[in-house]
């Protein structure tokens, strides 16, 4: 409170840039010219806060801040704890001179995962699955609001990649490997940041108020068609696949308003996205018009070299030449401040890019109303984990799950399940695990296990909520042959698929099941009638024992809402997702996404059954043994495709 009144005594004369009913791009121009190179400089500097202090903020006029793979104020802080922690740096900054208001940013890909009891979403390849753009801008919105609830209002999301190979480990954080899917997806943008208001001009970042984000669209360009799925690799590609393969989701979500975009660690065609100016400034900034600022990813501007940071000098100078605007530094803030000043200073670099760089940057602090509310207020504090947003998660959850096989033959089906039941087994190592449901970027970068560090619901507890209160349930990860056959088991439910990973962790070259899910499977569905849930970020390995299984779901990573999942397995509601991916037979076939020549897909992408279509279910009992109808099945869905709607096999 006093310190924002001392401030604003200080500038509170007839400044041109505080005052809120002039246009932004006006206020823009005032305020640049008031600044001296330092000042401009700082704006352009992203540090993780746990190198930051307000007196760092304010003597080096750091114009951004973030939580670097969620890197949180202590281990159990609450929504409280952030609020003031974001407001303490946010202090520092408005102490200033000119008070110029940081920006702090933070990961929330699939809810704002950082945060302990906050909502997690599915991740983006289950959302893809949904085929349902309302939705998604609806999760935009629950998310903005938990962001903001804790002081924070930038996000770094949505991953708009268009992920062609599941070896690569943020496959998941992608909607698709099908461009126009990514493309509507973008509708998240609407949500996070809000409807562009008509007759926006295009190109201009919009977010539209206190409970809404800025948004970042990443990374910046191609990152999901790296050779064998390799993170941070090479992408190599001609300009037409550039162009119509990676590229279209960012003119989607420029035209939606985006404030930033995040440029990718990956290369194209061998030269390094950091430091690719035809791209970043001739393209996205010339040719698509974007208005918004663009940002660095972590460390990215150090790894145009290799090794990395073996020549800061030139690393700043060819990124911020590129068209970089801010630097997620986000550590070594001393040495690219000296490096960027001196590399102006000796006109390396003209003072008319960091003139543009520092304008993108103060054009979205001004168009989000961060000048005139740049403190967060403890207001939206039950905003976080809300049982609004659970609700509108646990829809999601229902929404993705995809039925792959129900039932061995024609009139076999096994879903949806009945609730009463004598004796009913679930098995698995991801039945009740809140942390390996939820993945990657939950509760820390890489994910967690076991059911300690937040809130939710598992799948187990679902599907005990689900049953009548008869219904016996029994719970055992890994139940031996002789327990099965002794029990009398009307069915068997079982859980199980990957680990929680995320970049630098997560690609994989054999896509597995983990163990031991394979032998729970064999083991438990010789022995009694099974349905199989896939927790995954991916398609994985599951060929080899779809003749063994009863039915087949793949849940993705649904987040937070188990309950979902069980929703839908005892047929309260129906199945509807779709695949957002092609789901191989074998590894050796990837990379293979719809369109290519030798398309020959387990299951193809768009594929998906309902409970209710029994020819949809006869296709089913025979996907993984006859080859001959799915054969038919890939030319239906091949000639259905050029329209690519959500696609069912048959009808
Ligand atoms: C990731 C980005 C992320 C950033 C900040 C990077 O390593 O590639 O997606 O936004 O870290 O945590």
């Amino acid at each position: 409170g006093m310190t924002v009144l001392l401030w604003w005594l200080a500038v509170a004369d007839d400044v041109v840039y505080r005052d809120p009913n002039q246009p932004v791009a006006v206020r823009v121009k005032d305020l640049l010219g008031r600044m001296t190179m330092e000042e401009k400089i700082g704006q352009m500097v992203q540090i993780e806060r746990i190198v930051a202090t307000p007196d760092i903020m304010r003597h080096y006029f750091i114009g951004s801040l973030l939580s670097g793979g969620g890197s949180v104020p202590n281990p159990h802080a609450t929504v409280v704890d952030w609020v003031n922690m974001v407001n303490e740096f946010q202090n520092g900054s408005l102490s200033t001179r000119l008070g110029i208001p940081m920006i702090y940013g933070i990961d929330a890909v699939h809810g704002h995962n950082n945060v302990i009891n906050a909502t997690i979403f599915p991740h983006n390849i289950g959302l893809g699955a949904t085929r349902d753009t309302d939705l998604v801008k609806r999760i935009g919105a629950a998310t903005a609001a938990e962001v903001r609830a804790t002081g924070i209002p930038y996000a770094f999301a949505p991953c708009i990649a268009v992920c062609r190979d599941p070896r690569w480990g943020r496959c998941y954080e992608s909607y698709s490997e099908d461009t126009e899917l990514v493309q509507s997806m973008t509708d998240i943008i609407l949500g996070l940041q809000g409807e562009i208001p008509k007759g926006s001009q295009l190109g201009v970042p919009y977010v539209a108020g206190r409970n809404k984000v800025a948004a970042c669209a990443k990374h910046f360009v191609a990152d999901g068609g790296t050779t064998h799925g390799i993170d941070e690799n090479n992408t190599v590609v001609n300009q037409h696949d550039l162009l119509s393969i990676h590229m279209p989701p960012y003119p989607d979500s420029i035209i939606k308003g985006v404030s930033t975009v995040m440029v990718s660690y990956s290369s194209l065609n061998g030269q390094r996205m950091h430091g690719n100016g035809d791209l970043i400034t001739g393209y996205l900034k010339d040719k698509l018009d974007f208005k918004g600022f663009v940002i660095s990813d972590w460390e990215g501007i150090d790894r145009i070299t290799s090794p990395p940071h073996s020549n800061y000098t030139y690393s700043v100078m060819a990124s911020i030449s590129a068209g970089i605007d801010m630097v997620m530094v986000p550590n070594n803030y001393i040495e690219f401040i000296d490096d960027l000043t001196s590399l102006v200073k000796n006109k390396f670099i003209p003072m008319e890019r960091i003139d543009d760089a520092v304008s993108r940057i103060l054009r979205v602090k001004f168009t989000m109303g961060l000048f005139e509310n740049p403190l967060a207020d403890f207001s939206m504090v039950n905003e976080v984990g809300s049982q609004a947003h659970r609700e509108i998660a646990r829809e999601a959850v229902r929404k993705s799950l995809v039925l792959l096989k129900n039932g061995k033959s024609v009139d076999d089906s096994m879903l949806p399940l009945p609730k009463m039941s004598s004796k009913v087994l679930v098995a698995g190592s991801h039945a009740d695990n809140l942390g390996y449901q939820c993945g990657g970027w939950t509760i820390g970068w890489q994910g967690f296990s076991g059911n300690e560090n937040t809130t939710g619901t598992t799948i187990l507890n679902g599907i005990k909520s689900t049953v009548d209160p008869n219904t016996e349930i029994t719970y055992m990860e890994n139940p031996n042959t002789e327990f099965i056959k002794s029990n009398n088991f009307s069915y068997a439910i079982v859980v199980v698929g990957e680990h929680p990973y995320t970049e630098m962790f997560g690609d994989s070259s054999n896509l597995t099941i983990a163990d031991p899910g394979p032998s729970i499977i064999t083991n438990v569905c010789a022995n009694v009638k099974c349905v199989v849930v896939i927790i995954s970020g991916r398609p994985v390995v599951i060929e080899p024992y779809v003749s063994v299984i009863d039915a087949l779901v793949a849940a993705w990573l649904p987040g937070t809402e188990g309950q979902g999942v069980a929703d839908v397995l005892f047929g309260d509601h129906e199945f509807t997702g779709k695949l957002s991916r092609t789901w191989f037979r074998n590894v050796d076939q990837l990379p293979m996404n719809i369109g290519d020549p030798h398309y020959d897909p387990l299951f193809p992408f768009g594929f998906g059954l309902t409970t209710t279509s029994v020819t949809e279910r006869s296709i089913s009992g025979g996907i993984a043994t006859r080859p001959f109808v799915l054969g038919i099945l890939v030319s239906v869905f091949i000639s259905l495709s050029l329209s690519r709607r959500c696609i069912k096999p048959k009808n």
